[in-house]
């Protein structure tokens, strides 16, 4: 070890024995490699597991147009308090290691799905140009990337693109958000040639009605995609 390496180590542990590292679910300590949330909480999430009752909820939300082929997802969003934090924190706190766990989670458990990993391409659902700048990040697309370097398949981040900004669709109700996300999206003008026969798997931070992903699905169809999959985080049943 180096003296400078050895420093830095000391440093570290001076730091970690002031302001001790907690995980933001159960505040009991993060050991060095883990990030806002320890090994314990993520492997106690709520999971998306396939009970009648969950198939059928997420069947509901996307049978009625067969826009998307097939939709999964990891965790229950409404059902586990520290899912919801994980993803505030991925929102609003530039939480880049929470967005790499959920990437690793979406990524297993797609890895085995004969029907997803027929998918070429990966697109996040994109944040208005005028949002992101606000944010720094689009969520979806930090999520995206990890899938991405673990599946190795391209991420485009700018496959699809938001035409106009659209109110948050947390003030509708389902109608409500098809209403407003509906012409909201186009394929990224250098990438009408590259979608002409691809299968793509959409990934997005949290399922609710489904109307963002339906609307997505949709215009990359229209724009040429043979499937359109999906993928989130989480999902509300
Ligand atoms: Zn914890």
């Amino acid at each position: 070890m180096t003296l400078a390496a050895a420093a830095e180590g000391i440093a570290e542990a001076i730091e970690d024995f002031i302001y001790p590292h907690l995980c933001s679910t159960c505040s009991g300590s993060l050991s060095r490699h883990e990030r806002y949330v320890c090994s314990r909480c993520w492997d106690s999430f709520d999971r998306v597991v396939p009970t009648e009752t969950i198939i059928q909820a997420i069947e509901s939300k996307f049978l009625v147009d067969e826009a998307v082929d097939l939709v999964d997802s990891v965790f229950l969003f409404e059902q586990d308090p520290r899912v919801r934090m994980a993803v505030h924190l991925l929102k609003y706190d530039g939480a880049e290691a929470i967005a790499d766990k959920f990437g690793v989670y979406i990524s297993k458990k797609i890895a085995g799905d004969e029907r997803l990993s027929t998918c070429s391409v990966i697109a996040p659902v994109p944040l208005h140009p005028v949002r992101q700048r606000e944010r720094g990040y689009n969520q979806s697309d930090l999520i995206a990337r990890s899938v991405g370097r673990n599946l190795e398949i391209d991420n485009l981040p700018n496959l699809l693109i938001r035409t106009r900004q659209t109110q948050s669709q947390t003030l509708f109700d389902a109608e409500g958000r098809s209403r407003n996300i509906h012409g909201a999206f186009a394929i990224g003008p250098e990438f009408h040639k590259r979608i002409c026969g691809v299968r793509v798997l959409l990934i997005d931070d949290v399922i609710t009605t489904g109307s963002t992903i339906k609307e997505c699905a949709s215009t990359l169809r229209q724009g040429g995609a043979s499937g359109v999959c999906a993928a989130s985080a989480a999902i509300t049943v």
